[in-house]
């Protein structure tokens, strides 16, 4: 069986919106619902990954399940807060609860020593950070708690910059990039060694992003705008600089940034999930392409139903053709060489 190592789970969210009593028992004994527990986890081969902090809109009315949506408004710092730390802490906590079985994972060798032993390793992620303020205040608690990746916008604008409505058929170019605040908070991230997700940014944002770095561009769930022009998903060009900085695109299994009609029914063929990655492989080579679910963020096809559907999807990739070592590269190996390339070696001392 190949091992998965993923680029982005909701499943804390999932998991939060539960009452606080059921949340841990839940995730650790296997409650069935969404797409990801840890029982599940373990027997689909899941090793790892991306484990999203997303603050979710406020009162939210709208409904993502319509191709054109209107634009998510702004999120108050104090709603940001509240999710935020709520996020950490019950990632905290399940690590903490599952007797050894997940672990949060703060450097490569920490996740080499979490799948030798057979545990799932965790990244902590942030998906929309409206939880740090412009003069940055919070990112380095969050980066000794364990932070080690984060999106400075979800599809919404903030103070960083401005997030890529949903929007189809759409250019990813819809705004502005990157505001001063933005940009410090890149070389921030530079210094601390923390993955900068351009998933949600804008074209301008991306742009941005690609100049000042001096880490790989990462998208750790975003498809082949070729294949369904959606905002959310990215042109050959953003792919092409992905490849040059040695970075890697996750292949997100939501059906609206999969199906060439933008639709979000889930009457989606394995062979589409194939065709994204052939093409993102095309244009970002073997090295540049991985997977990132969006399990428990998004509806998914029916074949792939939930996490134990991975096995599945590899099929997929073996009947068409992708062999051994390119399936190994894409379901595991390209994410921990990127972290590599993008993380400090060792948690910097306090
Ligand atoms: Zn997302």
């Amino acid at each position: 069986m190949f091992k998965v190592f993923d680029g982005h789970n909701d499943v804390l969210l999932r998991l939060w919106e539960k009452p606080a009593h059921e949340r841990v028992k839940r995730f650790i004994h296997g409650d069935n619902e969404g797409h990801l527990d840890l029982p599940r986890m373990k027997k689909a081969g899941f090793a790892g990954g991306f484990f999203a902090i997303f603050p979710p809109p406020e009162a939210s009315s709208a409904n993502y399940s319509d191709p054109n949506p209107p634009d998510a408004p702004p999120l108050s710092r104090a709603a940001a807060l509240a999710a935020t730390l709520g996020m950490a802490d019950l990632l905290v906590k399940l690590a903490a609860e599952s007797a050894g079985r997940l672990r949060l994972c703060r450097t490569v060798a920490e996740i080499r020593a979490a799948e030798a032993d057979e545990a799932v390793a965790a990244i902590m992620h942030i998906e929309g950070l409206e939880a740090v303020g412009e003069d940055l205040d919070g990112l380095h608690l969050l980066h000794a708690a364990g932070l080690r990746s984060l999106g400075p916008v979800w599809s919404r604008s903030n103070v960083f910059g401005h997030g890529v409505p949903f929007r189809f058929p759409s250019s990813p170019d819809t705004g502005p990039g990157l505001t001063a605040a933005g940009k410090r908070l890149v070389a921030a991230c530079n210094d601390l060694g923390i993955l900068v997700d351009l998933s949600h940014l804008n074209e301008k944002g991306f742009w941005d992003v690609a100049e000042l770095s001096d880490a790989p561009l990462v998208a750790t769930h975003s498809n082949a705008h070729a294949l369904c022009p959606s905002a959310r998903n990215l042109t050959d060009a953003q792919l092409k600089a992905i490849s040059q900085s040695r970075g890697v695109v996750g292949l997100n299994y939501a059906v609206g940034f999969l199906r060439a009609d933008g639709g979000w029914g889930r009457d989606v063929s394995l062979d589409v999930l194939v065709a994204h990655a052939a093409r993102m492989i095309e244009v970002a080579g073997e090295n540049g392409v991985a997977l990132g679910s969006d399990f428990d963020g998004a509806d998914i096809p029916d074949a792939i139903g939930d996490v134990l559907g991975l096995p599945r999807l590899i099929r997929a990739m073996e009947q068409a053709g992708f062999g051994a070592a390119l399936i190994r590269k894409i379901t595991h190996d390209n994410w921990l060489s990127v972290l590599e390339r993008t993380w400090k070696p060792e948690p910097l001392a306090s």
